[in-house]
């Protein structure tokens, strides 16, 4: 972008500085032209009028008439190639157009001295340049001014040769100054609005960029926690695995050892799982496993660990909750399942199933694996003596 917007003000600002060359050119080529014809006739003799100014440095030239007169009484004064010049320049600057100077290196007249610019040019052209130009400030104005040198031709000779010019030596310059201040100012706007696009067109692309990556961003969150999800969980029943279930575990013994709180075990296994997939079928035992596990998280609070811990087999770890408690919570769990009528299939026969479990209370001396294996056992006596019951260890 930066390349961009520095190509493009360059080429701007450079087709800007080439068309007032090339209008300085034209100028002075105009005004050349012009002082070249007066020169060629020597000059031209205009009706002399009130007021009108009478060159007189003609005087200093040999053999020139400032003024003459004709059988009628009617007086002319010549109008030298130099004050033709000097006339033209004034009337266009009165106009406002531009305006443009002869210096002379030696000058008849003083005020055709050259001043610094053009000081600097003659120097330029005694180097041999053919031109030279530059911007010069004024007053809050710019200036464009542009000189070229001015060559001793025939023409010239017959006013300046007693000044020990000869065919072709440098004698001055012709210089035009051109207002290049709306110009500028043209450019100066550019230049910003080339930057404020720029800047736009940068913002945009960022933007752009931005959102995409926003969105690419979000995307792989949404995975990650997908991820992390399916890491943690069981796939069939949406509890937690038995992976994670021994993480969240570790944490509440620890948090229940520090506030010395009680914590319980509950092991849940369904009864007879093996006849009533055999019975209904695998993806019927499928969707009792899910319609218990969605059971078993509605009884339970917020804070209980549930977790899938074997194939129909089920972990509970409670926390803040006693022996008492445990066992109350394992038994209305009971009752509900043995309560319940699971419809697999439109039309089918409702599926009753029933469950036993153990329940263990965790000792201050023991970790949590004994605990859960005095479970186990209590629940081994529940199946032993029946099912559908709960076994305290
Ligand atoms: P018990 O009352 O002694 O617990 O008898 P059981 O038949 O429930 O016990 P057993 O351990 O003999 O059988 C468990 C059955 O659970 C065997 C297995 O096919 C079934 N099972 C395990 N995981 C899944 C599962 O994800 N889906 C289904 N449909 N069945 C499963
Ligand atoms: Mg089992
Ligand atoms: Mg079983």
């Amino acid at each position: 972008m930066l390349s961009i917007f520095l190509g493009f003000n360059y080429k701007a600002s450079s087709l800007i500085k080439e068309q007032l060359h090339r209008q300085g050119q034209a100028f002075l080529q105009e005004i050349v032209l012009t002082r070249e014809w007066a020169a060629n006739h020597g000059g031209v003799y205009v009706l002399l009028t009130p007021g009108m100014e009478v060159n007189p440095f003609l005087s200093q030239i040999p053999g020139s008439k400032a003024v003459v007169e004709d059988r009628d009484g009617n007086r002319y004064t010549l109008k030298n190639p130099a004050l033709m010049t000097r006339e033209i320049s004034e009337l266009a600057a009165k106009k406002g157009i531009f305006q443009f100077r002869i210096t002379s290196l030696k000058p008849l007249n003083p005020a055709n001295e050259p001043g610094q610019f053009e000081r600097s040019a003659l120097k330029a052209f005694e180097k041999g340049s053919g031109e030279y130009s530059i911007y010069d400030q004024k007053g809050g104005q710019v200036l464009y001014r542009y000189m070229t040198p001015l060559i001793t031709q025939e023409a010239c000779l017959k006013c300046h040769a007693h000044q020990g010019y000869h065919l072709g030596d440098l004698r001055g310059g012709i210089s035009v100054t051109i207002d290049a201040t709306e110009v500028m100012q043209q450019l100066h706007k550019n230049k910003i609005f080339l930057m404020l696009s720029g800047f736009g067109v940068i913002f945009l692309i960022f933007a752009i960029i931005w959102s995409i990556s926003q969105s690419f961003i979000n995307k792989i969150k949404v995975a990650e926690l997908k991820l992390v999800k399916m890491a943690s969980t069981d796939f069939l029943t949406g509890l937690l695995n038995r992976r994670e279930l021994f993480n969240r575990i570790a944490i509440e013994v620890s948090r229940a050892k520090r506030e010395a709180k009680p914590i319980s075990i509950i092991i849940i296994d369904i009864d007879k799982f093996k006849t009533l997939n055999d019975t209904y079928g695998h993806q019927a035992g499928d969707v009792v496993l899910k319609e218990l596990s969605r059971c078993f998280t509605e009884r339970f609070r917020g804070y209980d660990i549930i977790a899938r811990y074997g194939g129909e087999e089920f972990l509970v770890a409670a926390p803040e909750t006693t022996l008492e408690q445990a066992r109350e919570l394992a038994e209305r769990l009971r009752v509900a399942v043995m309560n319940m009528s699971i419809l697999y299939e439109d039309g089918a026969l409702p599926i009753k199933c029933t469950i036993s479990a153990g329940v263990a209370w965790m000792q201050d001396d023991e970790d949590v694996e004994r605990t859960i294996s005095r479970a186990d056992e209590a629940l081994y006596r529940a199946k032993n003596e029946g099912r559908n019951r709960v076994s305290v260890a």
